[in-house]
């Protein structure tokens, strides 16, 4: 078995957590169905919503008060503030988001962690004997 890429790296390129050759991606956000170099199959497979939550970080802690210094040093008008830095946040929440849901994906695979669907507890539930 050919040794998997580092998590990290291969998720901010966008390529499979198992041969780190394949596109992870679909589309720009949307995770494909399987890697076209080695199969691995991505449908069971999700980032959740930490990947979110990482981008509202960041741009909450590192963007909005760049805009907001923006706007207190060049005394600019609120419409122009605006205008300007709407589309420069979401770019960045964009851009945050894909590598970030690349990264995320990338170190669920390469750790095994999966999300637990409601049959699996059923089923967990049926297994162990009522005490
Ligand atoms: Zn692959």
């Amino acid at each position: 078995m050919a040794r998997r890429p580092p998590p990290v790296g291969s998720g901010l390129k966008g390529r499979c957590p198992e041969c780190g050759e394949g596109l992870l991606f679909a589309g720009f956000l949307r995770f494909a169905h399987g890697c076209e170099a080695c199969g691995a199959d991505f449908r069971d497979e999700d980032a959740g919503d930490g990947p979110t939550v990482f981008v509202i970080f960041i741009v909450g802690i590192f963007i909005i008060p760049m805009a907001l210094a923006f706007q207190l040093i060049t005394n600019a008008p609120t419409w122009l503030t605006l205008v300007i830095w709407t589309p420069i946040i979401i770019l960045v929440c964009l851009g945050l988001l894909r590598l970030l849901r690349g990264v995320m994906f990338n170190l669920a695979w390469t750790h095994k962690a999966r999300e637990i669907r409601n049959n699996q507890i059923r089923q967990n539930q049926k297994q162990t004997p009522p005490q």
